[in-house]
Formats: structure tokens, sequence, C-alpha cells
């Protein structure tokens, strides 16, 4: 089978990333700030649903559960914006994320037996979320936020050799996939 980071390559373009980068766990730096932020709840998604605090778990958590891999692969997604207060276009790009993020799972889960998939701000996917009553209707496909993990996006991006932001009237999304080569 072809390396993983041969497929990627190869589909980058199809598969809608702009950037990426294959990173060790041992890389990510965990913050209560980024926790602390998600609790003021400027984005409005805190406690809504299974994909944000404090559904996902505490921060050590979180952190445990990441750092059962050894190893994930970062990308981000880049989307025009009308202007800088243009949120309709953030949210659509949002969705063009969020719809990216299953078939660039699916090579890695192809390959490996545990995957597990970060991706941006809240879920969304149903019109009313079971959360806190009953169990996600689907757990398999819930990609809670990276904030969500308590990882510095801003500097996992520096570390990882990617642009947090890439200029005027875009917006960028970033997604985590962790997998372990010896699962
Ligand atoms: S998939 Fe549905 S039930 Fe699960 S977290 Fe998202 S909105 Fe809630």
């Amino acid at each position: 089978m072809m390396p993983i980071q041969d497929t990627i390559r190869l589909q980058k373009e199809a598969l809608g990333i702009h950037e990426y980068a294959f990173m060790n766990t041992g890389d990510l730096v965990f913050s209560q700030g980024v926790r602390n932020l998600c609790e003021m709840n400027s984005c409005g998604e805190y406690g809504k649903t299974w994909a944000c605090p404090p559904g996902v778990g505490t921060m050590e958590e979180c952190q445990s559960k990441l750092l059962r891999y050894q190893h994930f692969f970062v990308f981000t997604t880049l989307h025009p914006l009308e202007d800088s207060y243009d949120f309709e276009g953030m949210m659509e790009g949002k969705e063009r994320h969020r719809e990216r993020c299953p078939a660039i799972a699916a090579l890695f889960e192809k390959e490996y037996q545990d995957v597990f998939i970060l991706s941006a701000e809240g879920c969304g996917r149903c019109e009313r979320c079971t959360y806190p009553d009953a169990p996600c209707r689907f757990p398999d496909t819930l990609y809670p936020s990276i904030e969500s993990y308590c990882v510095e996006v801003n500097r996992l991006a520096a570390s990882a050799g990617i642009h947090y932001i890439n200029g005027a009237n875009t917006v960028t999304y970033f997604g985590c996939i962790f997998y372990d080569p010896t699962a």
C-alpha cells in the first residue's frame, strides 16, 4: 500500500487541502487558557453539543486521549470572504471544511485501526443536539473542535510550519487526524 504521505501529496488538491504537516503528538501544546476562552462562549457553542466543552471532557481527559496516539496529521482549508465582516462566508467556509473532513479521514481509516479526528468549531449536524440528555447520535463521525481539546492552534500552526491566517478576505480552518502506525 502507498504510504499515507504519498497519498496525501497526490490527492491534496482533490481533497481541498490548503496546507498540511505530519507531526508527533509530543509537539502539541495544551493550555487551560484555551479552555477558559471556550468557557467565555464567544462563539456561542459552549455547552451546546458533544463536540465542545464541557461535553468533550476535562482538559486532563482530552490531553490524555490525544497523547494515546504517537502521530497526527494537521491540515487547513482556505475559503474566500467578501470582506472581513462576511459572517455568512465564514459559516459557509466552516461547512465546506466540515464536508471535506470525512474524505480526508477516510484515507487514514483505510490504513490505521484507531483514528481520531478533531475539526473546527462545534458540530451543527443535527437540528437539535441530544446534549446533555442522551449520547451523540453519530459518535463515529463526531469531530470535536481542536480548541475544545485545549490545543493552542496558533502554536500548532507555527510548529507545523503552516499559516494560521492566510491574508485579507480569507478564512482558514484547521483539522487534525490522530493515528498510530503501530495500531
Ligand atoms: S452529531 Fe448530532 S447529537 Fe452528535 S454532537 Fe452533533 S448535533 Fe449533537
